[in-house]
């Protein structure tokens, strides 16, 4: 047996075998006829990825599919056998020819004009690893089939990655990277998969088949348990199991603490997730993550495609559904924009920094947010806010479509514009930017990872990711203080809102509602239940003297000892 310690990152039991993801260095060998060889992995490539293609339409993951499809068939074009061949003939080893090909041909396609054209370069690069994996016989890369029910294992994993496994094939997540915050992180939560992030010695502790047992809340990691903690496991899968079987009992339901009601809305990415919050009943959508349809795409998706993918989610719900226009940057690169590096791209052009740059792709989907609300209760949130003159751009932005719109006789309805509270300067001047704003979304993840300069993507800096850290809960205060001043609701759609001890404090400052992901919509109105104004007030007054995170935990311990 080897214990590991790593962190929680999407709750719950996991137990099964060991799958591998590897990505050490490797080379290809040379062998009697590399053209036939090439020529029979591309296409084995090919099938591949057709098959990952459908299994993604199954899966309603239908931006995925389109990229799959077109990189199966990128994977038979002659240019890739053509290419290698040249190298070939000028002496080049195999494995020489293959990559300087593929650096070659991938530089062709980005030097293109056309910008359609020009991200096939990701694509091409992509294929290539594949092929060269496939020629090395290692198992693929992104859009891991698994054999049958496992824990996958890897060193890190991208948000396109998670985003495409199979929840039913995968029993749990356990990388060496990645924050607790992390996208992939979200994306498990979301998908209902137990992960277990931060475990810095685990590629080194398990072999392909090793039955792993990992918890999902407490990170604790075991390779081969022994008889005894199996067993514990077991059962801790077994109480798990009656947790949710209780929270399943709120489906429906709308809770309130005393007089204050609490609306508990759903996180969603894309229709997986949003057929899974319907099925939950959620009070809504709290954060429609709209960067998803972005991602790992040759091409931004369409007014039209866009335009049915909000009105399909307002028409779902009766209650509010709040769009966040798309987040791109950060941990979440969009391959078509070929932006260039950036030394600290948490810190760089992200989320509304981008629209200023890109304005016609901004006004895209403001058109197609415009035009979908006559659907519904549409409300759109802008993502890291810093200051007010962003805030007045975009609004211009969306009088402009608006007009734009309505000269064009397009139907247009009405929008409820707030902002993310996600940067420390939005929450210090909460208070001004609400004068212009209809609602503020408290994003903990990204607040916190910026509150105290921890990289919500570096496992050596998890242990200051902490929303519960005072820092970052004054900020949320000053926030909702900022909403009650200003007469505008305040919500919590970061991860620690499903976190049952954040919550209660959130509440106890009057935020109004929670966005948490699918799975968590009930098991949050269950634990707010048990919650009564007094409860509250003495928690807040309990955990006030606490200097950091583990210490808040510590002090409000005894007012959850029975959840
Ligand atoms: C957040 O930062 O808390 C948030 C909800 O946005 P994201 O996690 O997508 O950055
Ligand atoms: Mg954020």
């Amino acid at each position: 047996m080897k214990q590991l310690q790593g962190v929680g990152a999407s709750g719950g039991i996991a137990i099964g075998p060991v799958v591998r993801l590897e990505d050490e260095e490797f080379v290809v060998d040379d062998v009697d006829n590399p053209i036939e060889a090439l020529t029979e992995s591309c296409k084995e490539v090919s099938l591949e990825l057709e098959v990952l293609g459908k299994a993604a339409t199954s899966m309603d993951r239908i931006d995925a599919a389109e990229v799959l499809g077109a990189q199966s068939m990128m994977a038979q074009d002659p240019m890739i056998v053509d290419a290698v061949q040249g190298h070939l003939d000028q002496g080049a080893s195999f494995d020489d020819a293959l990559t300087t090909s593929a650096s070659e041909l991938q530089a062709m396609l980005a030097s293109l004009p056309d910008p359609y054209l020009a991200a096939r370069a990701a694509d091409i690069g992509e294929v290539f690893d594949r092929v060269r994996r496939h020629l090395a016989g290692l198992p693929s890369g992104a859009g891991l089939v698994l054999p049958g029910p496992s824990v996958l294992c890897a060193e890190t994993l991208t948000a396109a990655q998670t985003a495409l496994l199979d929840p039913e094939l995968v029993l749990g997540l356990a990388t060496v990277d990645g924050g607790p915050t992390s996208h992939v992180a979200i994306i498990a939560r979301a998908m209902g998969v137990p992960a277990v992030v931060g475990l810095s010695q685990l590629m080194g502790s398990v072999a392909a088949g090793d039955t792993v047992v990992f918890d999902g809340v407490s990170g604790e990691f075991f390779a081969n348990p022994d008889p005894e903690v199996a067993a514990d496991f077991e059962q801790r899968a077994v109480t798990a199991a009656a947790n949710a079987a209780a929270a399943a009992k709120f489906k429906g339901t709308k809770v309130a603490v005393g007089d204050q009601s609490v609306m508990i809305a759903a996180n969603v990415a894309n229709e997986a997730d949003l057929e899974r919050a319907v099925a939950e009943a959620s009070d809504g959508v709290g954060l429609f993550r709209t960067e998803f349809l972005y991602l790992d795409r040759p091409a931004p998706p369409s007014e039209d495609a866009q335009f049915e993918v909000y009105s399909a989610a307002l028409k779902a719900f009766k209650e509010p559904v709040v769009v966040r226009t798309f987040d791109i940057g950060g941990d979440k690169p969009a391959s078509f924009l070929d932006l260039p590096t950036e030394e600290n791209p948490f810190l760089g052009v992200r989320g509304v920094r981008l629209y200023v740059q890109f304005p016609e792709l901004f006004q895209t989907q403001v058109r197609a947010l415009l035009r979908a609300a006559t659907a519904g209760d549409l409300w759109v949130m802008i993502p890291m806010i810093a200051t007010a003159s962003e805030v007045h751009w975009v609004r211009e932005q969306f009088d402009h479509c608006r007009t734009q719109l309505q000269s064009e006789g397009v139907e247009v309805g009405r929008i409820s514009l707030g902002a993310m509270v996600e940067v420390p300067s939005a929450a210090l001047l909460a208070d001004m930017l609400a004068q212009d704003l209809d609602f503020l979304s408290i994003g903990t993840n990204d607040l916190t990872q910026y509150a105290l300069a921890a990289d919500r993507t570096n496992g050596a800096v998890d242990h200051l990711s902490d929303p519960l850290h005072p820092a970052v809960l004054r900020l949320c205060e000053m926030t909702a203080s900022a909403g009650i001043k200003r007469g505008i609701p305040v919500s919590v759609c970061g991860l620690a809102a499903a976190d049952p001890i954040a919550a209660a404090l959130f509440v106890q400052m009057g935020i109004s509602k929670l966005s948490v992901a699918g799975p968590s919509v009930n098991p949050s109105k269950a634990a707010l239940d048990r919650q009564t104004p007094e409860s509250l007030t003495k928690l807040a007054s309990a955990v006030s003297p606490a200097t950091d995170g583990p210490e808040v935990r510590t002090l409000a311990a005894p007012f959850f000892s029975d959840s």
